[in-house]
């Protein structure tokens, strides 16, 4: 008898979706954190609709109380703004703390078992190890974040891309005058704003420099600096990487990966949870049929369209001209922009999005 069906490494909020949608399939699991939560991360702490779907398909509730309810997206650059609303529901801003409390408190209502200030220091074919026990398991599933130490235990750890930007998040005591997040497109960097509650807002700065800080920020975003450069901080700036990574496999005999360890989409797209949340239900399905080649090709699947749209973004802020046209060609056509958010919410069909995508790229020709 194995101490457990599946057993995750890692109790962020990808491998707590795995257990919840693991043990909703009446699987017996285990999750082992080396930290204790409710754990804090930089993060842009946006959840969009279609994740907030995707962690309801799992039975993750996020409680009408809970955070900030935000209606659409908002671009404002190069002399230009444009915003649109979402088509499939609201978005909800959290911050990070109150969502993994939050997933904790589900994941033990479900049964899962979690072992809190565990490392995991490696692993066997049915087996890993802590410090002090061997606990053995059908499945090895890794969740174990970016860096993820599985990833090389298992030998998955063969990117076919990984490039990286260097991001830093701090919170501020200020009312939101939107009930949108904003985005803020710079010179190859953004700002962008999550309202996480009634008086208080996430700020997450991306740039490809890694001394980059949020203080030194408002001067390059000058429609901020009036509301937000005498601002009373309400948590300490923590500083991130962020990754378009894709690795050739996610599977290997019993172990398979997820989040963020899985390979990961820049944070502009704030598609990260949504992605952790659709990779946990397809691991659930894929481990009761035992067929971990099922979820590698959901993967694949998954991957594909916050792919498609990080790589649109990363090239508005690569190149100058092409944020300049499409900002100015997105304003002229706020339907345009409506339709791509659309799309990056997964709310058209792929030729659909691809067929918003043409029509965009058209209009910045002619514009
Ligand atoms: C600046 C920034 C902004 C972002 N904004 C958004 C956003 O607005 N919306 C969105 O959806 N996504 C956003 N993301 C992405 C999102 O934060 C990630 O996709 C998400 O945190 C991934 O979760 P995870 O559980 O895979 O990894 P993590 O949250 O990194 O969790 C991994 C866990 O594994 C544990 N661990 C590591 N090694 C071991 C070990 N050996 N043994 C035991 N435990 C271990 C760690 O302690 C950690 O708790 C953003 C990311 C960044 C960097």
């Amino acid at each position: 008898m194995l101490d457990a069906d599946v057993f995750v490494i890692g109790g962020g909020p990808a491998g707590l979706a795995a257990a919840i949608a693991a043990r909703s399939r009446g699987l017996r699991v285990t999750v082992a954190d080396g930290n204790r939560p409710p754990i804090d991360k930089a993060c842009g702490e946006g959840l969009m609709p279609d994740a907030i779907a995707a962690a309801a398909r799992i039975g993750i509730v996020l409680p009408e109380s809970e955070g900030f309810h935000f209606r659409g997206i908002g671009f404002h650059g190069e002399g230009h703004s444009v915003a649109a609303e979402f088509p499939n529901g609201f978005g909800v801003g959290l911050r990070r703390t109150s969502l993994h409390a939050l997933l904790v408190e589900q994941a033990a209502r479900a049964g899962v078992e979690m072992l809190w200030s565990t490392p995991v220091t490696g692993i066997e074919r049915s087996a890993v190890h802590t410090k002090n026990r061997r606990i053995t398991a059908r499945w090895i599933i890794g969740a174990d974040g970016s860096g993820s130490r599985v990833r090389r235990w298992a030998g998955l750890d063969r990117f076919t891309r990984n490039s990286r930007r260097f991001a830093s998040r701090q919170h501020f005591a200020v009312k939101p005058w939107t009930d949108l997040v904003e985005i803020y497109w710079g010179d190859a960097c953004q700002i962008y704003l999550t309202p996480v509650s009634a008086d208080e807002i996430c700020v997450a700065f991306i740039s490809r420099t890694p001394e980059a800080r949020i203080a030194g920020a408002w001067r390059r975003f000058p429609q901020l600096e009036s509301r937000l450069g005498g601002a009373v901080p309400s948590s300490n700036e923590r500083g991130a990487v962020t990754a378009m990574s894709r690795l050739s496999a996610v599977v290997r005999d019993n172990v398979a990966l997820i989040g963020d360890a899985s390979g990961s989409v820049d944070a502009i797209t704030g598609q990260g949870h949504c992605q952790g949340f659709q990779q946990a239900e397809a691991l659930a399905g894929a481990l009761v049929t035992g067929d971990l080649m099922r979820y590698a090709a959901q993967h694949r699947r998954i991957a594909l369209r916050p792919a498609v749209m990080a790589d649109f973004m990363l090239t508005m802020d690569r190149w100058p001209r092409v944020r300049r046209r499409a900002l100015s060609a997105m304003a002229a056509h706020p339907q345009s922009f409506a339709r791509l958010l659309a799309g990056h919410v997964g709310a058209l069909t792929a030729p659909q999005l691809a067929g918003a995508g043409i029509s965009l790229g058209w209009k910045m020709m002619v514009s």
